[in-house]
């Protein structure tokens, strides 16, 4: 791949995104009985289930990977994407699958119809590949969304995710949750303070990243810095779940 689609930096992008995230779609209250992490990988690189999924099984943990079967069998930055088996193993090793569209399009560029329309696409097409049942979960490509699409997302997806960081506690919107990156050989040095921050407060932090590799892309991250993450996050009393499982559980917390 040779040029990387980027969303407007423009200063009014950035303020209609600033906008976006305060204009909750689905306000829920958050208050977690322990601090929760959900790790989460967009795109679904191979190396995922080559570098990621082992690590993952040592921990005992289960993680959701959001994925876009518009990308299955492509070359990427992050090297080669998923394949027919690789949708099984994570599917077969009880992580959750999740929509990242199906055409990873920049979803506060489409109309709310054209977003709906291209996530039911991923859906039959996962489908087809052996999924067992479609994605309740989504994470917006770019983090990009709008308050008329999480509108409309709202009877679709239980949850959706953003990329911009932040803890998930007290009021939220459950269409826009926030998240971390978990980039780089020094992700666990990086992502420490966010724990220790979201351990103190009991808060579910959910962590995303896109390749696992000794030597990753600069979004991804190394095996080694996810075990460190993980085993982190169990010194300091976190239930590492998918985040439909942790949605389930937060959920049930409303009033
Ligand atoms: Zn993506």
């Amino acid at each position: 791949m040779t040029s990387v689609y980027e969303p407007s930096r423009a200063l009014s992008a950035k303020i209609g995104r600033r906008l976006t995230q305060w204009r909750a779609a689905q306000p829920v209250k958050i208050a977690p009985n322990q601090p929760i992490l959900s790790i989460t990988f967009d795109d679904f690189p191979a190396s995922v289930v080559r570098h990621g999924l082992p690590v993952l099984a040592a921990a005992e943990v289960r993680a959701t990977v959001y994925a876009c079967a518009g990308l299955q069998d492509a070359d990427s930055l992050y090297g080669p994407m998923f394949s027919k088996s690789d949708l099984a193993a994570v599917q077969n090793e009880g992580h959750e699958i999740g929509c990242h569209s199906h055409s990873h399009l920049d979803c506060a560029k489409a109309a709310p119809a054209m977003v709906l329309n291209d996530c039911a696409r991923n859906a039959e097409s996962l489908g087809a590949l052996g999924l067992k049942a479609p994605p309740r979960n989504m994470a917006y490509p770019y983090g990009e969304t709008s308050f008329a699409l999480k509108q409309a997302l709202a009877s679709r997806f239980t949850t959706a995710r953003g990329i911009l960081p932040g803890l998930n506690i007290g009021w939220s919107d459950r269409l826009q949750l926030r998240a971390v990156s978990l980039y780089g050989e020094h992700a666990h040095r990086l992502v420490s303070p966010w724990l220790a921050r979201a351990a103190a407060r009991q808060a579910w932090l959910i962590l995303f990243t896109h390749d696992v590799a000794p030597k990753p892309s600069r979004f991804g991250t190394t095996p080694k810095a996810l075990a460190d993450t993980i085993q982190n996050a169990k010194d300091l009393g976190f239930a590492v779940l998918p985040v439909g499982e942790a949605a389930d559980h937060v959920l049930k917390a409303l009033p």
